[in-house]
């Protein structure tokens, strides 16, 4: 009976692993073909001035519509990509899809602002990404000024002595680039010296703390601190309330994006969001 009742735990437990594997592998099947079946989106989330609020750039954050299973989040996709190769395929179409709604933005004649791209670290240990986005840009004829890159910190960590290079390449280029998710590799920022980026994304973790720990607190002000005196200009992720805004501009934050300025959002409302802008510049 004892015996019986391990048997059938034993079953149940391999029985549910399978069902999670399985899930996963036919996820990772259905992404082979996502590209191709033009699932892949771009949404685009505002970056405000911390001063006055207004639109100072966009991050585009890559969505899947899954036929099936609806809005996929990239937390899940991308490390799949990222494993089987895909990531490459991936990360261009980041790159060209940006590019070319810029230029269909400006061929609109709407005020656009900087729009910035994340790059994986595989992506990033794989391809020749000056190169790259060189022909891209010049493929649409846009201003090196209209794009960045977002590279995060422990990317940067990983790949040092080439990161330092590349990120001379892209320098050269005129192409911005931001440190993404500061705070997570513990890295120093005299560390950080070495390469040569314009701006610096504190962590949502250490923005959601804001007004609950102390010490999280004093961290996201000694980054802010430590970041100008590199001549850095520093965003902070995953703003969602008025006390951390208020928190952080009075600290000399730069730079705001969250939810309490703006969800990622589908391309055409981002469109709609910039024609007004255009309105408030002729008011
Ligand atoms: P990330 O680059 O750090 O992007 C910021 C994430 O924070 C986004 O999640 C965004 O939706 C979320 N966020 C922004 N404001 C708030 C807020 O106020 N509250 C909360 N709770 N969250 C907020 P998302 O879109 O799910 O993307 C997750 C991660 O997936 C990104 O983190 C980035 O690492 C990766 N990712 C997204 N798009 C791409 C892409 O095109 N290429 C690559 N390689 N990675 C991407
Ligand atoms: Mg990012
Ligand atoms: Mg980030
Ligand atoms: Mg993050």
């Amino acid at each position: 009976r004892a015996k019986e009742e391990g048997r059938n735990t034993f079953c149940y437990f391999s029985a549910e692993i399978n069902t999670a594997t399985l899930g996963e592998l036919l996820l990772e099947n259905d992404l082979f073909g996502a590209l191709e079946r033009a699932e892949l989106l771009m949404y685009y989330q505002p970056k405000v001035d911390a001063a006055d609020g207004r639109i100072v750039g966009a991050e585009a954050l890559m969505r899947w519509r899954h036929r099936e299973r609806g809005m996929i989040s990239p937390e899940q996709f991308i490390p799949l990509a990222e494993e089987n190769g895909l990531i490459n395929a991936f990360g261009e179409w980041a790159i060209r899809t940006v590019c070319a709604q810029q230029r269909a933005w400006l061929d609109a004649g709407l005020l656009v602002v900087p729009v910035a791209i994340n790059v994986s670290a595989q992506q990033f240990a794989q391809q020749d990404l000056p190169n790259m986005v060189a022909h891209v840009l010049a493929e649409y004829g846009l201003p090196p000024q209209l794009i960045e890159l977002e590279l995060t910190e422990s990317l940067l960590m990983r790949n040092s002595a080439r990161a330092a290079a590349v990120l001379q390449t892209l320098r050269r280029m005129h192409v911005q680039v931001a440190i993404d998710d500061f705070g997570t590799g513990y890295s120093s920022l005299s560390y950080l010296r070495q390469f040569p980026v314009q701006s610096l994304k504190i962590d949502r973790s250490f923005v959601s703390q804001i007004g609950e720990h102390g010490e999280s607190v004093r961290l996201a002000s000694a980054i802010i601190a430590m970041a100008h005196e590199l001549d850095l200009s520093v965003i902070a992720e995953g703003v969602e309330n008025e006390i951390q805004a208020r928190y952080l501009v009075e600290h000399g934050c730069d730079q705001f994006q969250g939810y309490l300025y703006g969800r990622p959002q589908p391309v055409d409302e981002f469109g709609a969001l910039l024609a007004g802008r255009q309105l408030d510049h002729a008011a």
